[in-house]
């Protein structure tokens, strides 16, 4: 068998560091042709000297000087690139058969979308790419052929649920509709009173999963959930009505097909981004991944509860923008990340996450998504507003 070429997109992150740890064990099956990453040096110099890739790229031009300093220093053959083009270029790359898209937020739009183009596999972990840019992503990968998988637990659950020719309809394949399982976050339990005063350090612990700190947040406000709501009804081409939230807080059940005869079916394993990593590289094969088996004797109870939509405003938020479509999921994404970094820097309260979103979705009408250049003037024009009310929010005095 040839072995499958792949790019990694954030390579140094969370997801990609479970990447690397996956293809690690299957030197066989794949090799390294471009890692990439924002500005670590140190880590990505290391993950080059792993895995010897063709091409590597650093966004931020003196990370990028820095590293391939080092490169040439260790007289490593590795290509060293600078610059956020450079993403798009290496996805490009003859060599290369699968993408993971793994860089956090709006900035792994343009390359997902140069990996659709160009008609490779997506691995999609990079939820952000396909809220913000609606169908754009999909009709690109539909175009060119290419497969799109979810990585998304939740979404690589219900992937995993779903007939193989779910395309033709969530209806015709007989499914009733989607549980969306979340865990509800490290504060699901906390006295509401509490919230406004938590600190970015609390919201990063989560209780089952060790992941980057934008999306912890995320997870915090349910607002990942909401966009995995979005995310859902776009890979699974359904709407809000099929999609139910359930939050599990144990997080071995990663979400569950309903179906019309009474049948359930669900994912299960440990909270462990390598098993939906494992599955989509090997897809339709099976291969191991590194992780323990889930013994069940050691597994207790599973719970289940409604989410409490006092706590977590931001699923109303998300709902209303899947349910308005065009460019709506955009500006609450965009809204979003600006809002999420100004609580991470310290400048606002945990509450005031939601409520910035909001004041943007009211203030930026949604339009038809139909094409890239709508979609990132709009995303600008949506943090734009988020900074301009966290500018007035600073003038205030407190
Ligand atoms: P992370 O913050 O740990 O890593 C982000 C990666 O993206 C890093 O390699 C960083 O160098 C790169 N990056 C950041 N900004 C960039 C920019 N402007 N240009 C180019 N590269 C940039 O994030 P993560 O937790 O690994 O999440 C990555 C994506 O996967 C997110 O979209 C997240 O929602 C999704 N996801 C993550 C998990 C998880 O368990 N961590 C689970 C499901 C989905
Ligand atoms: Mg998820």
């Amino acid at each position: 068998m040839k072995r499958q070429g792949i790019a990694v997109l954030g390579s140094t992150g969370s997801i990609g560091l479970s990447t690397l740890d996956v293809l690690r064990r299957h030197p066989e099956r794949y090799r390294v042709v471009a890692l990439t990453a924002f500005s670590q040096v140190e880590r990505l110099f290391d993950q080059i000297r792993a895995f010897r890739p063709e091409v590597a790229v650093m966004v931020d031009p003196d990370a990028a000087a820095q590293l391939a300093e080092r490169v040439r220093g260790a007289g490593l053959a590795t290509t060293v690139l600078a610059g956020a083009e450079a993403l798009s270029e290496v996805v490009r790359l003859e060599e290369v058969d699968q993408v993971m898209a793994a860089i956090v937020g709006a900035a792994g739009l343009l390359p997902t979308l140069a990996a659709a183009e160009a008609g490779k596999r997506i691995l999609l972990a990079n939820k952000e790419a396909l809220v913000m840019s609606g169908n754009l992503l999909l009709e690109a990968t539909r175009r060119s052929g290419a497969r799109l998988l979810p990585i998304d637990s939740e979404h690589n659950a219900i992937f995993q649920c779903l007939p193989d020719h779910f395309e033709q309809g969530l209806e015709t394949v007989g499914v009733h509709q989607i549980l969306l399982t979340g865990s509800g976050g490290p504060f699901r339990t906390l006295p509401l009173e509490q919230l406004a005063h938590v600190t970015p350090d609390q919201a990063c612990a989560h209780p089952n999963w060790s992941m980057g700190r934008k999306i912890s947040v995320d997870s915090a406000t349910m607002m990942n959930k909401g966009l995995e709501l979005i995310e859902a009804c776009l890979l699974f081409r359904t709407t809000p009505d099929r999609i139910r939230i359930v939050v599990h807080p144990q997080s071995l059940i990663h979400s569950m097909v309903q179906y019309v005869d009474g049948s359930v079916l669900a994912q299960l394993g440990q909270p462990d981004m390598r098993t939906p990593i494992a599955h989509a590289l090997a897809w339709p094969e099976r291969m191991t991944a590194g992780v323990e088996p889930l013994d069940f004797y050691q597994v207790g109870n599973l719970d289940f509860e409604a989410p409490d939509p006092e706590r977590f405003p931001a699923l109303r938020l998300a709902e209303a923008a899947a349910r308005q479509g065009g460019t709506a999921p955009t500006v609450l994404n965009a809204a979003n990340e600006v809002a999420v970094q100004a609580f991470l820097d310290g400048r606002i309260p945990f509450t005031r996450i939601a409520e910035l979103v909001a004041a943007v979705m009211e203030a930026i009408e949604s339009v038809a998504a139909t094409d890239l250049e709508t979609i990132l003037n709009v995303d600008r024009q949506a943090r734009e507003a988020a900074r301009q009310q966290l500018a007035q929010q600073d003038g205030k005095p407190s």
